[in-house]
């Protein structure tokens, strides 16, 4: 465990004694995570590739009589208390609460008998950035539960249950990767979820080993009217599939790519659907290099996919576009914006020993453009949700 690790978990561990006056049972980790690459093909039934990172969310956890849950998050300083009754149906408990008593209410509908809890939550993944602290929140309470409650939700299930909380409790449409992400990833992997299937793959991908380092840049850019262009796009994408006559894009073929876009009605259309389509292309292509250990060829790839993000679908911000630049300029192997876009994060596959300079090639660029400085980390993939010892 990195002393980063011990924090975070030390945090929690502390959190909870001072919270309830006593030691927890034990404490459950679940971390954030980027998409290495398929962007927008999660609703088109198609192709992603995350990697869970170093960063956590832990809870410390106890149980406590039936039907009473209390959690106390040290971000918030707040501790929310709920019981049977706020748990009988979603919209009860809102705010930040809301990712917890989803948990519970999922777990409730699906026939469990969860048991009666006392939680603490300390995380050092950043909120709102795109790497997912909300299925991280979530994955740590559900796996912390699952083990007090010795409940019988085999790891494969955990995902779609903890999507069903944030999509039915907390009302926040989200497709399963995320959730996905954070309980299935094993270091030194990414993870290949089929959208359509729910089936998953590891996929090597060890950049220790190869020399490599994925550093991820916090684009810092405002998001603006992200929730109102993602439905557009997803809209667009399904009339699209529905022109096409088939379920979803996922079931147009990369090879009959030019036949389908001659049968669209206007360019906009036409530029959604080859993004979404080459974007599946791209990800398995991705694979297949991983698989023979080939890391350094996917940089064109997710050069590519960034291209494609930017000019076919058009959901890149100034301030990502500005950071793939200046990254590959300074010699960065490959770069795109992760995440659903108008802003989020930038990942660049580097050579390990050109990470700070990459970085400071990013950071020189935002101030000649004015733009807040941004955020970066070095990340290696990790493992997902996990008690601690
Ligand atoms: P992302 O998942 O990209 O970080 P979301 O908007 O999906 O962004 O989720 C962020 C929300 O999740 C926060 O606003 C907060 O309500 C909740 N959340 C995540 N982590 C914590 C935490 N450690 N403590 C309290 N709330 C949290
Ligand atoms: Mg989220």
């Amino acid at each position: 465990m990195s002393d980063r690790h011990r924090d975070v978990a030390h945090r929690a561990t502390t959190g909870f004694q001072t919270a309830y006056g006593e030691a927890p049972a034990g404490r459950w980790a679940a971390p954030g995570r980027v998409n290495l690459i398929g962007e927008h093909t999660d609703y088109n039934d198609g192709f992603v590739l995350p990697f869970a990172l170093p960063l956590r969310t832990v809870a410390a956890a106890a149980t406590q009589a039936d039907d009473a849950w209390t959690v106390w998050s040290e971000l918030t300083g707040e501790t929310v208390a709920f019981g049977a009754d706020e748990v009988a149906a979603p919209g009860r408990v809102t705010g930040w609460g809301a990712y917890v008593a989803g948990v519970v209410w999922a777990l409730r509908e699906a026939g469990h008998r969860v048991p009666g809890a006392r939680l603490a939550i300390a995380s050092d993944v950043p909120l709102g950035a795109g790497l997912s602290s909300s299925a991280a929140l979530e994955a740590a309470v559900l796996t912390a539960l699952v083990d007090l409650g010795g409940l019988n939700l085999p790891a494969e299930d955990q995902p779609r249950l903890a999507q069903r909380a944030e999509n039915h409790y907390v009302g926040a449409p989200t497709g399963i990767m995320d959730q996905s992400a954070t309980i299935r990833c094993r270091t030194g992997h990414a993870l290949f979820l089929d959208c359509r299937s729910e089936q998953v793959e590891h996929i090597p991908f060890d950049l220790a080993r190869t020399g490599l380092a994925v550093l991820v840049i916090d684009s810092r850019a405002p998001h603006r009217h992200a929730d109102g262009e993602y439905a557009a796009r997803r809209a667009t994408c399904e009339r699209a599939a529905g022109l096409l006559g088939v379920p979803a894009l996922r079931d147009v073929p990369a090879s009959e790519l030019d036949d389908a876009l001659a049968r669209l009605p206007d360019d906009e259309t036409r530029r959604r659907v080859r993004h979404v389509v080459t974007e599946d292309q791209r990800v398995l292509e991705t694979v297949a290099l991983l698989r023979d250990g080939r890391i350094r060829r996917i940089g064109g790839l997710l050069t590519a996919s960034h291209a494609s993000m930017r000019d076919d679908f058009a959901i890149t911000v100034p301030e990502v576009d500005t950071a793939v630049e200046a990254a590959l300029a300074a010699g960065a192997l490959g770069a795109r914006m992760t995440g659903g876009g108008f802003g989020g994060c930038v990942l660049a596959l580097v050579d390990a020993a050109d990470a700070d300079q990459v970085a400071a090639a990013v950071t020189t660029a935002y101030a000649q453009r004015g733009f807040t400085a941004p955020d970066h980390l070095t990340v290696t993939p990790s493992t997902g949700a996990t008690r601690l010892p």
